[in-house]
This record gives C-alpha cells, sequence and structure tokens, in this order.
C-alpha cells in the first residue's frame, strides 16, 4: 500500500505506508507527539485504534493523573475564553455578555476543580 501526494515541486510523490512519519497532538497541554512505533502498533496490536489511543509528550508523561486533569481544564478553558473573544470582535456578544459568560466559565471551572 501507498499513498498518492504531492512534492514541494508539484510533482506526484507516492510514498509506502511506513515511510509517514505520523504524529499525534497530546490530549493535555496539545504539543504535538511523534509516532515513530505507529505501523508497528498497526501491524502487531489487532485492537490498536488509531482514534481513541491517546499519547502524552514528555513533560506531561511525567505528571499526576490530577495535574493532567487540570492542564486540560486549562486548554478547554483557554478554547473558551478565545471562542468567547472572537464573539465580540464580530459584534455578536456586548461587552456586558462577554463579561457574563466569562464569569460563568470561572465558575465552570471553580466546580470541576
Ligand atoms: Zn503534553
Amino acid at each position: 500500500m501507498y499513498i498518492k501526494t504531492l512534492s514541494k515541486s508539484g510533482e506526484p510523490l507516492e510514498l509506502t505506508l511506513d515511510e509517514l512519519e505520523v504524529f499525534s497532538t497530546c490530549p493535555c497541554c496539545g504539543a504535538e507527539v511523534p509516532q515513530p512505533d505507529f505501523w508497528e502498533n498497526v501491524k502487531n496490536d489487532p485492537d490498536f485504534d488509531s482514534y481513541t489511543t491517546e499519547a502524552y509528550c514528555a513533560r506531561c508523561s511525567s505528571l499526576s493523573v490530577a495535574e493532567r486533569h487540570i492542564l486540560t481544564k486549562c486548554r478547554s478553558v483557554k478554547s473558551e475564553a478565545e471562542h468567547i473573544g472572537e464573539q465580540l470582535l464580530r459584534g455578536e456578544m456586548t461587552c456586558s455578555e462577554v463579561c457574563q459568560h466569562l464569569r460563568e466559565l470561572g465558575e465552570a471551572l471553580d466546580a470541576a476543580v
């Protein structure tokens, strides 16, 4: 098996699957995590599921479960806060609505921690 893609010069390029470099995203901090054993895992583990298997980056691997949980929450809050800010930029929310949503975000964080 192989995939077809285009080279930088636009020429068609065929790559065998094991030539492909596979990466995942750390579920905790969002860092890119190389998966050098991906094809080995696919070959050797019939239950291996690339959609549900999570791999932490080197930094997050050394954290406790509680620390990973907090970091995951930080990412989520950051993403929600950016979304709220974007709505202000697009004129879909007023300043007071934005403040209200940010307060609710803080309250949700308090409840989760
Ligand atoms: Zn990480």
